[in-house]
């Protein structure tokens, strides 16, 4: 019989991993929580109709990407491939937005068909926020310093934000309109995509990946040039804002999100070290999506990063730099003690030690094989442990172990089996 696998894209998360994912999720709920943002969390399983109103039809995510199907009751119902429309319409069913501004954050599964390849999956994860009801210029420096204050905190170097500005939905149709006037005299020269998006969603095109589009559009209008002057302030104040927290930014004028509800500052944080799939966060203002899912029309700004790629710049990160906060990060999950022990009476002590041990705050590996002291040393350093307990059936018979340091030199000691406080002093010493 073949083996089973997994679905394409959809991948597995061992406890190894998982330990480092855990440890990236506490800070960042930690984070959340010092600067007034609460956790939301919303179904995986929403209407279809949600993502094509709250994201677009003309988008490749609702286009292309939805895992959308039928349900039972004849429902048309879709696996979430982003989280901002979910909270939006979780903050209109339960009228939050009455009881003023919301800062919520989510951290979950996203389901996109596309494509599979290093820090790109079917199934992957994203960390986010939703600020909605937010208006001011600093409430957007406020966000993007969320975010990177958060990747700062974990330690990941190596990192560029990119800014650009929308402008409102005035400035944005009259650039609309100047650019496909612009593009349609030279479609010929544009790929297959970008022609179809000349009708359908023409900003999209300024982010085509094609070699020969991007070239043809070094001589495009720009937004920058389309923006009133109300619009040009507002961006200014947002740079402003940013150069006085001391946040390097790079503006690209290139960086879009294609739909009428995006207006103003649009945002991404990129990495070096990440290859071709380089953006680890992506956000901005979307202030006509609350209008455009059903509720009054209600400012709002937000991010999201993908969990997959950020751990992927983060055990690059530790690379780099082997003492920094990555690299603290990423082992995390080292034992405390590994218990070497070996015959009857041993392994019986040896078990009420690490229960014991383990009452006590510390992470236990107890070695189970039985087999020779000289292996179950090395399975200990293989762990990474800072202490091995050495428990044989002489020590257990004089009610002694032997304590051994094995990250730092150290000489071994003996110390008495039912002395456990003075034990657990010296294990949690260093
Ligand atoms: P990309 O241009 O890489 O497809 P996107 O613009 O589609 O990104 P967003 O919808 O802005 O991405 O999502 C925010 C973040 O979620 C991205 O910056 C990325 O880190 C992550 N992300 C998006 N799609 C995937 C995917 N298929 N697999 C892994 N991470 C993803
Ligand atoms: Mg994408």
């Amino acid at each position: 019989m073949s083996q089973l696998q997994s679905l394409r894209g959809m991948v597995d998360l061992l406890p190894e991993a998982l330990q480092r994912w855990q440890a990236v999720e506490a800070v960042a709920r930690e984070h959340f929580q010092r600067s007034g943002f609460g956790e939301i969390r919303t179904p995986l399983l929403e209407t279809t109709d949600l993502f094509c109103r709250g994201i677009g039809a003309a988008t490749d995510v609702v286009g292309k990407e939805m895992y959308s199907f039928q349900d039972r009751g004849d429902r048309s119902c879709t696996l979430r491939p982003e989280g901002t429309a979910s909270v939006v319409r979780a903050a209109l069913q339960h009228g939050l937005l009455s009881q003023g501004a919301q800062k919520l954050w989510y951290a979950g599964p996203m389901f996109r068909y596309e494509r599979p390849q290093a820090g790109r999956q079917r199934q992957f994860h994203q960390i986010g926020v939703e600020w909605l009801g937010a208006e001011s210029a600093r409430s957007d420096v406020e966000v993007i310093a969320l975010a990177w204050d958060l990747l700062a905190r974990l330690g990941v170097g190596g990192l560029e934000l990119e800014l650009n500005s929308l402008g409102s939905s005035e400035d944005r149709q009259a650039y609309r309109a100047a650019l496909v006037h612009w593009l349609e005299q030279r479609s010929e020269a544009l790929d297959p995509d970008s022609q179809a998006r000349l009708s359908t969603n023409p900003l999209r095109i300024l982010d085509s990946k094609n070699k020969d589009t991007q070239a043809l559009l070094k001589d495009a209008p720009t937004l920058a040039d389309a923006l009133s002057p109300e619009s040009r302030q507002r961006f200014e104040a947002v740079q402003q804002g940013l150069t006085a927290l001391e946040i390097p930014f790079r503006l690209n004028p290139r960086l879009v999100r294609g739909l009428d509800y995006y207006s103003h500052t649009a945002f991404e944080i990129t990495s070096d070290r990440l290859g071709a799939q380089a953006t680890v966060c992506g956000g901005g203002r979307y202030d006509g999506l609350i209008a455009q899912l059903g509720g009054a029309t209600t400012p709002a700004i937000g991010w999201a990063l993908g969990m997959e790629r950020l751990l992927l710049v983060l055990e690059a990160s530790a690379e780099v730099d082997p003492e920094g906060r990555a690299a603290g990060l990423v082992a995390a999950s080292l034992p405390d003690v590994f218990i070497v022990n070996r015959g009857v009476q041993a392994s019986a002590a040896a078990l009420a030690l690490a229960r014991d041990l383990r009452g006590n705050g510390l992470v236990v590996v107890l070695d189970d094989s039985g087999s020779a002291f000289g292996k179950q040393f090395k399975r200990a350093h293989r762990r990474g442990a800072r202490w091995a307990l050495v428990l044989g059936d002489d020590e257990a018979e004089r009610g002694e172990l032997r304590l051994k340091p094995l990250q730092q030199s150290g000489e071994e000691r003996c110390i008495r089996l039912d002395d456990r406080e003075a034990l657990v002093a010296i294990l949690k010493s260093l």
